[in-house]
């Protein structure tokens, strides 16, 4: 059987949820293989074996964390030369793409971004994606070297499998060109007990409706009782009210949580873009016309001020 690569998404070994949903959808493909690119492998070797990682292909030359994704291209280039994998698979994060468009560059492979599946049939590997406000399910092979496919975190559910996770150190040779942009400073986002955005199960959101920056803090109450992340539309960022990095949408980033839960946002097609994969869609809006309510499961037709508040209470309440 034919190893699968998976490119670990972590910091300094703690691995990010998605990579254990990427093994689970390796598994399917062929063996499981993990690519861990920089230092890191003793603290996260169990979560690897613990997802079905038959392999760690190890790069911790600390010199390779020193630049942003280029040597995570290159380690991988390599990888594809010397063990021929049936498919790469990489997040969907904004590094992941950069990385999937590199070493489809330096492979002369296709790659497909954004699957929400992927699938075997005989030697061919397929992924789906959603199009067109979700709208329509492609599915898309690639026809050209070997696949690498991004998928987004929240696609499916990582499945606990037991894998050997045995240590293949692989040497790298960076290129002058990998080492283009050095890392000259890291700052740690503050952001609490709260998950990250792009892999949170529950993303609560507020838009232009929330009315102000200190009204964020009922977006955030409500997010703090469900463990959820908090999200905005860009209305609200480029008011200033909630930091850039939690946009979500065509500009933003794209979740796909278990629960997008949107406040006083209208639903715009560039907010879509970044939500509708999201399993289940709630909507809380004063306005019964608003465009959200075409994609919800759930809507409540009410002012955000009191809907919120009142619900954050009922979920207080239910966990206590
Ligand atoms: C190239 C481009 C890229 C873009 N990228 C993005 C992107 O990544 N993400 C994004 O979000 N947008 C993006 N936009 C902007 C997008 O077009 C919309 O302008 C934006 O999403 C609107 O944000 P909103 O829904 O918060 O505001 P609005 O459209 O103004 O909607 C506010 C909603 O709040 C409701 N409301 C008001 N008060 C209350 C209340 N008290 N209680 C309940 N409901 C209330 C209103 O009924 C209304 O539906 C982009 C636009 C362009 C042109």
């Amino acid at each position: 059987m034919a190893e699968v690569l998976v490119l670990v998404e972590h910091t300094d070994g703690a691995v990010k949820k998605v990579t254990g949903e990427l093994l689970t959808l390796a598994a399917r493909l062929g063996e499981p293989a993990a690519v861990l690119v920089g230092p890191g492998f003793d603290a996260a070797r169990s979560t690897l074996a613990a997802h079905g990682a038959t392999k760690v292909y190890v790069a911790e030359d600390p010199e390779l964390s020193s630049y942003l994704v280029a040597p995570a291209a290159e380690v991988l280039e390599k990888l594809v030369g010397d063990r021929s994998p049936a498919a790469v698979l990489l997040a969907s994060s904004a590094d992941g793409k950069e990385i999937a468009a590199r070493l489809a560059i330096r492979t002369g492979s296709g790659v497909l971004t954004d699957a929400t599946d992927v699938s075997a049939s005989g030697d061919a590997v397929s992924a789906e994606q959603q199009v067109f406000g979700g709208s329509t399910i492609v599915r898309s092979a690639v026809t050209r070297g070997t696949p690498i496919i991004t998928v987004r975190p929240n696609s499916v559910a990582a499945v606990r499998s037991d894998g050997s996770a045995e240590r293949v150190d692989v040497p790298v040779e960076l290129s002058d060109g990998a080492r283009g942009a050095r890392i000259t400073d890291t700052v740690v986002e503050e952001r609490g007990a709260r998950p990250e955005l792009s892999e949170a199960a529950i993303v609560v959101s507020g838009g232009r409706g929330v009315g102000s920056g200190e009204n964020f803090s009922v977006i955030e109450a409500l997010a703090d009782s469900l463990g959820a992340a908090v999200g905005a539309s860009r209305a609200a960022t480029d008011a200033g009210w909630y930091p850039h990095q939690h946009q979500v949408g065509q500009t933003g980033k794209t979740v796909s949580p278990q629960l997008y839960l949107a406040a006083g946002i209208s639903g715009a097609i560039q907010h879509r873009a970044g939500m509708q994969t999201s399993k289940t869609i709630v909507a809380i809006n004063k306005d019964a016309e608003a465009p959200i309510f075409e994609l919800v499961d759930f809507g409540v037709v009410g002012d955000l001020h009191q809907v919120v508040p009142a619900l954050t209470e009922k979920v207080r309440a239910r966990k206590a």
